[in-house]
């Protein structure tokens, strides 16, 4: 075993002692619960692969903490086992099959509930008056807070007995198991009250909620007002006296008993639907109050279960199927800087691959220079890096505890790592860039954006291509791509006569793509999709264009300064001079020929529209389209300016802000209906 790996080990185990410890312990935690998950994943990897590391103590090892000494200690009647985590359906097979290998009749009967991010709370019915209630703790004892557990009014003093289950009133003991939990809305103003009184903020609901659990005045936790679900019923002999055989028809007694049992489980037959329920609810838990972080799979039978029992640490016939997180660590294998379009130098971090928000993410940006100094980024550290929806994965700060002895600070290269050239950086800037403009990164990086989606949408020329062609000096400029031919591009290195065919014919449809779109293709600094839209509104021609003074651009609304002087000194530069009247030549629309449609009465005049996931039927440049002939406007992102946000399939964190605002969400029926009738 290499040194290196017993160091990591050490360091991991230390970092998720402290943490644990901070969580627990002290209800307030020093790193994100995702960051958490990911080390404890690292530390778990390190042992299966060398057992020998194993000892007693590692957090692996335990559940929980220890419960800090306020309140009476309490030994549990049945312990408390946390449970095994699976971060997608893959990993869900494995458990499945895992447990399916150790039964003769597998009873693939599975039921699905909410993860609730809250606390696990034993509560004891003695003859059907509840006498006990305790947290957790390290899954053998925790504490004694029945004062504070009666404040809360989803948990009933006494059982609410029916006729059918009058002999339970006989039953000696009677444990329920189950979450209390904060609402969001009530999580957020106890934050703001702590905030007014200069209190330090609870980090999340769960924490909140543990916090308040473990008060010592109850007046204080009845004013919090916890709310709580139950999910376990543990009566001895229930399943022998049928009075539930199943998981499912426990919750449904724990209903009857005066429980809240949160509505939104699912009785599954097959690990399809298991994973159907996982996904239905990885969108659909953003509308509920209160948090959840994954979603609980558990066998049905009672019998099963008991058959299988535990681990040291979890239930066998149990697992959390958590959500992927936006956040999460992961190791700097390099650093590499790229060269963009306008000659901006972008320095990357290559990662172990991790995966984030439903994707894998093995690169991730450092934005510059200037910011890889400020956070101290060097390969061999681990950061924290966070992909949210459609945003670039980037590093948000690296965790200095696990940092490998004999780094080095990373230095940004003084000439450019493609051209060789010095490169520039302006005093104000945090950018450096390449400033030759027959550097090949430039020029290839300009021509993607040109053939890109929004742009010119040339089908058929990606990375490698363009590559090849700027490689080869097929190409030195844009307009280069018009005058490419069959047979020179069947030169190319895997290149058929078919596939040279459509991409000359496609080249040659561009020519049909309105102004805006060639405005934008020309990679204008500052000047995007949107913007180049509405300056063509107005300028309906490149020559109206390239002859006015920044204050009449500026005088558009939603233009700013910037953005009007970047495209006048734009004009001014000679080369770019002749590079459209070679466009001119070539047959390019740098003219609008569409008919401005007055705005006027319109059903959507006035009413800004931002478009988020994937739309049933729509591509999205014709719901844009669609929405801007019937008066709206369509932007990019939500403000709280947005009057509509139209909604597909996988949003992300669009849809999530949307809802934070309260913003109207239409799907693509509802938004066609309104066109319809218009
Ligand atoms: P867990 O929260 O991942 O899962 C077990 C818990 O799920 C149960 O104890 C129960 O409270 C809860 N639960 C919610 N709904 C349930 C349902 N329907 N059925 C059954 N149980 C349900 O495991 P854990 O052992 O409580 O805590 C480990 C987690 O705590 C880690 O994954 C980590 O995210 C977090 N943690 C974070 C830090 C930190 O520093 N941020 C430190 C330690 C632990």
């Amino acid at each position: 075993m290499k040194p290196e790996v017993q160091q990591r080990v050490m360091q991991l185990r230390e970092q998720l002692q402290k943490a644990s410890y901070a969580y627990y312990v002290l209800d307030n935690p020093v790193m994100e619960d995702a960051v958490y998950d990911q080390l404890y994943r690292e530390l778990q990897d390190f042992e299966t692969a060398y057992p020998e590391l194993i000892t007693p103590d590692s957090p692996t090892q335990r559940v929980g903490e220890k419960p800090a000494t306020q309140f009476h200690s309490v030994r549990h009647h049945i312990p408390l086992y946390s449970l095994e985590n699976a971060f997608n359906v893959e990993e869900l097979q494995i458990w499945d099959s895992r447990w399916q290998r150790l039964v003769a009749t597998p009873d693939a009967s599975y039921v699905c509930e909410l993860k609730i991010d809250g606390n696990a709370i034993a509560l004891t019915y003695e003859r059907g008056i509840l006498v006990r209630g305790a947290t957790r703790g390290d899954g053998i004892t925790g504490e004694d807070i029945t004062q504070n557990i009666k404040t809360i009014r989803s948990i009933p003093l006494r059982l609410d007995l029916p006729e059918s289950l009058a002999k339970l009133a006989d039953v000696e003991r009677v444990e329920v198991r189950g979450e209390a939990f904060l609402p969001l809305d009530t999580f957020e103003k106890i934050n703001a009250q702590r905030q007014k009184a200069g209190e330090t903020l609870f980090a999340n609901p769960r924490n909140a909620a543990a916090g308040t659990l473990r008060q010592l005045d109850s007046r204080v936790v009845a004013k919090r007002q916890l709310d709580f679900f139950a999910y376990t019923l543990h009566i001895p002999g229930m399943d022998d006296t049928s009075i539930a055989d199943t998981q499912w028809e426990a919750l449904q007694l724990l209903q009857s008993l005066g429980f809240r049992v949160n509505p939104n489980k699912r009785l599954c037959t097959s690990l399809g639907e298991v994973a159907a329920y996982y996904t239905d609810w990885d969108t659909e838990r953003l509308n509920l109050p209160y948090m959840t972080d994954g979603v609980v799979v558990k066998l049905n039978s009672l019998k099963l279960q008991e058959k299988l029992g535990f681990t040291q640490k979890f239930p066998r016939w149990a697992v959390a199927l958590k959500y992927t997180p936006e956040e999460a660590p992961t190791l700097v294998e390099k650093i590499i800087v790229n060269v963009g379009r306008t000659g901006a130098l972008t320095p990357l971090a290559e990662m172990r691959p991790v995966q984030l928000a439903g994707t894998t993410v093995s690169r991730a940006t450092l934005h510059n220079g200037d910011r890889i100094a400020q956070l101290d980024i060097r390969v061999g550290d681990t950061v924290i890096v966070r992909k949210a929806g459609e945003i670039i994965p980037e590093v948000l700060r690296v965790l200095p505890e696990l940092r490998p002895e004999g780094t080095e600070p990373f230095i940004m290269p003084t000439h450019c790592p493609v051209c060789g050239q010095p490169v520039v950086k302006e005093k104000d800037e945090a950018v450096s860039r390449c400033v030759n403009i027959s550097c090949p990164a430039i020029l290839k990086g300009s021509i993607e954006h040109w053939v890109s989606r929004d742009a010119l949408d040339i089908r058929g020329i990606g990375e490698k291509l363009v590559h090849q062609l700027v490689d080869r000096g097929l190409v030195s400029s844009v307009a280069d791509l018009y005058e490419l031919t069959t047979e020179r591009l069947c030169e190319l290195e895997r290149m058929g006569q078919k596939s040279a065919e459509k991409i000359v014919m496609a080249i040659a449809q561009s020519k049909t793509q309105p102004w805006s779109r060639v405005l934008y293709g020309l990679g204008i600094r500052h000047v995007g999709a949107v913007t180049a839209q509405t300056i063509t509104d107005k300028f309906t021609s490149v020559e109206q264009l390239a002859n006015t003074s920044p204050a009449k651009i500026e005088a558009i609304y939603g233009i700013g300064a910037e953005i009007a002087d970047s495209i006048c000194q734009w004009f001014r530069i000679s080369a770019n001079q002749t590079l459209i009247t070679r466009l001119q030549s070539l047959g390019l629309q740098l003219v609008n020929t569409e008919v401005v449609t007055t705005t006027t009465n319109q059903i959507f005049t006035g009413k800004t529209f931002v478009i988020t996931g994937t739309l049933p039927t729509l591509k999205r440049d014709e719901a844009k389209a669609m929405i801007q002939q019937a008066g709206g406007k369509v932007t990019d992102s939500i403000s709280k300016k947005t009057d509509y946000l139209v909604v597909g399939a996988e949003a992300g964190s669009k849809l999530v802000k949307a809802t934070a605002l309260g913003i109207k969400q239409l799907s693509e029926a509802e938004l066609l209906e309104l066109l319809a009738t218009s």
